[in-house]
């Protein structure tokens, strides 16, 4: 179900908990509302009003994906960048890795699955973005 986004910073400053295999509708909410914005790279679960750790986001040949509690675990090259976000209206400079190691769970048949993948640039950089959002820290 699409939903609207949410704004306001003290909700979007709290720390997100950790999320479980009862979230699979929240993930298929964040899927429909990314997919609705256009020109949308990434949502996390508070920017649309729950506070659980789960993120979608689109890669760069325009696929969607949703991970569970990600993390990142090894980061390489850092990278001083402007960056924009769907639930801030100014753009803002931050350092980004340009290749690291995200570990995270996806939802597999009712069961969350530990899963890890290196990702490098763009997809990198949102992701980065995407684990600052589900640990209440804005850009
Ligand atoms: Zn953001």
């Amino acid at each position: 179900m699409i939903k609207e986004l949410v704004t306001d910073e003290a909700l979007l400053s709290t720390p997100c908990e950790a999320a479980t295999a009862d979230d699979a509708e929240l993930a298929q909410d964040l899927l429909d509302t990314l997919e609705s914005i256009e020109d949308g790279a990434c949502l996390a679960a508070n920017q649309i009003g729950v506070a659980k750790a789960v993120i979608a986001y689109r890669d760069d040949k325009d696929r969607m994906h949703v991970m569970f509690n990600p993390t990142m675990k090894r980061a390489l090259r850092p990278v001083r960048m402007e960056e924009g976000c769907l639930t801030r209206e100014e753009t803002s400079k931050v350092t980004r890795f340009d290749q690291a190691t995200f570990h995270y769970q996806e939802l597999v048949d009712g069961a969350l699955i530990p899963r890890k993948k290196e990702c490098r640039g763009w997809t990198a950089q949102i992701l980065q973005h995407m684990i600052d959002h589900c640990n209440g820290k804005l850009v």
